[in-house]
């Protein structure tokens, strides 16, 4: 098999503090990945040094068989960081409109993912506002919408649903679950909350740098024979979250 991502070996410090030690992934095509983790854990960074934001100090990332970072691997990478880079004095439409102009969609297929990238975020009715106007959970989901604009084989989230209210959280994890079954998209997702976590196909369980464990929500309460993933994530090692 050739996994979409391949992290080998990651280490990386930051002033002499270890943040990633020595972390090794593996995510298949098709996969919903979640890593998992209380805050300062390491995710954010475990992510950003895949899509190429940071460099590791150790170790490589491979996407879809390209050593990472790799300018055209970087089109097919829908990104959401967890701080939102919005343009806020355009409105919602005129984000969605620059970052498909960046991919130089064509104009028809552009109006199409505009259209599909609002509803899946139900921002249709909020598009001529400008984002100045918006709230931190309708800037979250434009920051959502923008990552899927270019119909990216794989999505990297860093929190998306924080701040999104639960009927909408409920519908964009349906969302991504359709993604996946439908259009073989790989997604990984970072959260601290349990009942996302158990929404992934795999999971990575992180603390201090370390994936303290990894496996499937049902293997690893198998394993760890607890029947909720707080308790497998206090047994693997971890704390509170
Ligand atoms: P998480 O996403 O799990 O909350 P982060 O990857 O954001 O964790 O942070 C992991 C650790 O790395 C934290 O202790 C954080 O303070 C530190 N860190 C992250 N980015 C930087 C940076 N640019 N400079 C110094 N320390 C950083």
């Amino acid at each position: 098999m050739n996994p979409i991502v391949n992290v080998a070996s990651v280490t990386k410090s930051y002033n002499k503090n270890i943040v990633l030690n020595d972390v090794n992934l593996i995510i298949e095509k098709g996969q919903i990945y979640g890593l998992i983790g209380p805050s300062g854990a390491g995710k954010t960074t475990l992510v950003k040094i895949i899509v190429g934001m940071e460099n590791a100090d150790k170790g490589s990332i491979n996407v879809l068989g390209k050593k990472m970072p790799d300018l055209e691997v970087l089109q097919d990478i829908g990104y959401m960081s967890q701080s939102d880079a919005l343009y806020s004095e355009l409105t919602g439409e005129e984000n969605l409109k620059f970052f498909a102009s960046l991919f130089k969609l064509n104009k028809i297929y552009q109006k199409e993912r505009i259209e599909y990238a609002a509803r899946l975020v139900n921002l249709t009715d909020e598009l001529k506002k400008k984002v100045s106007a918006y709230s931190g959970g309708m800037k979250r989901r434009l920051s959502l919408g923008i990552a899927l604009i270019q119909n990216p084989s794989v999505l990297i989230l860093d929190e998306p649903t924080v701040g999104i209210d639960p009927e909408l959280r409920f519908s964009i994890w349906n969302e991504l679950r359709r993604l996946k079954e439908k259009e073989g998209k790989t997604i990984i997702v970072t959260t601290h909350v349990m009942d996302e976590a158990i929404k992934c196909d795999v999971l990575a369980m992180v603390r201090n740098g370390l994936v303290l464990t990894s496996g499937t929500p049902k293997d690893l309460m198998e394993s760890y024979s607890v029947s909720n993933l707080e308790d497998v994530f206090l047994k693997a090692g971890g704390k509170q979250l």
